[in-house]
């Protein structure tokens, strides 16, 4: 039972918050390493991530790249895949939503670490035990934390974590889910939730002829998607760049590029299977 009674507590992931600084990796370990608790065996110091933050670099250019962090914990699903692999009541998911591993009962279990489709379950050889984040619930149940939040969200130096009661429509969770994109890892929804884990971006760069060395400012660019038919625009920025971002993945886009006084370009079978940068674009004068 939590010391702040929360019917669904949760943990909103804000990856457009995230900078891959690992306070919140740093304060996990703090808080699970070198001792047990109610709900759990210690952490190994080495080889397990209860907090496990995700980094990737995105794009398939070198004009064009950038970078994505999430950090990943056990995502307390509503339909636990570890639960349903576990024997013997090893894995249980309490009232409040969050799952917890029996420290006792899954001694043995390796099943459970295999079951995870997040890979958030770690297992412990010398232990011969499953482990993973239990939401720092064992604080937060307790009296005598000083604390309302688990340890990774009172670390984040940059509200990309954020706690609350997911029940409470009025709670600063809630609204924030609300006022955000919501994309859940792997398609898992649970006690925790994604937001603005970054989709596909679609770029490019608008140039004058070659010889003069020029990148073009304001640009119309239009970009079509072959298969749903949506349409997006914006304009070449100072550095005569354009970007799409958040566009669905494996799709089809034709690519149309403007400019008055100049000839229309058009480009078709761009995919976004990946990040995709289309290249450097040269007007030519009409
Ligand atoms: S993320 Fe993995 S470990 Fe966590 S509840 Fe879901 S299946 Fe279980
Ligand atoms: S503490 Fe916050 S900003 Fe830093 S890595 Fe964790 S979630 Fe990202």
């Amino acid at each position: 039972m939590l010391k702040t009674p929360m019917k669904k507590p949760g943990i909103a992931i804000n990856a457009a918050r995230c900078m891959a600084c690992y306070a919140c990796f740093m304060a996990c370990k703090d808080e699970h390493c070198g001792w047990d608790t109610a709900l759990s065996k210690s952490q190994p110091e080495m080889g397990q991530y209860w907090m496990n933050i995700v980094e990737w670099e995105r794009g398939d250019s070198e004009r064009r790249v950038k970078t994505a962090t999430v950090p990943t914990p056990c995502n307390h699903c509503d339909n636990p895949a570890c639960m349903a692999a576990a024997k013997d009541g090893a894995v249980y998911k309490r009232e409040d939503g969050i799952v917890i591993i029996d420290p006792e009962k899954a001694v043995g279990q390796k099943a459970i670490a295999d079951a995870c489709p997040m890979n958030a379950v770690f297992w412990n050889e010398d232990l011969q035990l499953p482990q993973k984040c239990t939401m720092c619930a064992e604080l937060l149940d307790d009296p005598d934390y000083p604390g309302f939040e688990p340890r990774c969200v009172e670390a984040c130096p940059n509200q990309a974590l954020v706690f609350g009661d997911l029940a409470d429509p009025e709670s600063n969770i809630s609204k924030l889910i609300a006022a955000n994109k919501v994309t859940p890892w792997k398609g898992l929804t649970g006690n925790v939730v994604h937001l603005n884990t970054p989709q596909k971006f679609l770029a490019g760069t608008v140039a004058y002829p070659k010889e003069l060395e020029e990148v073009c400012i304001g640009a119309k660019v239009k970009i079509t998607c072959d298969e749903t038919g949506d349409t997006y625009e914006t304009e070449t920025n100072w550095a005569g760049d354009y970007e799409f971002e958040d566009l669905p993945e494996a799709k089809t886009w034709t690519v149309e590029i403007s400019f008055p006084g100049f000839k229309t370009v058009t480009y078709t079978g761009e995919r976004t299977d990946v990040d995709h940068y289309v290249g450097i674009t040269y007007l030519e004068q009409e």
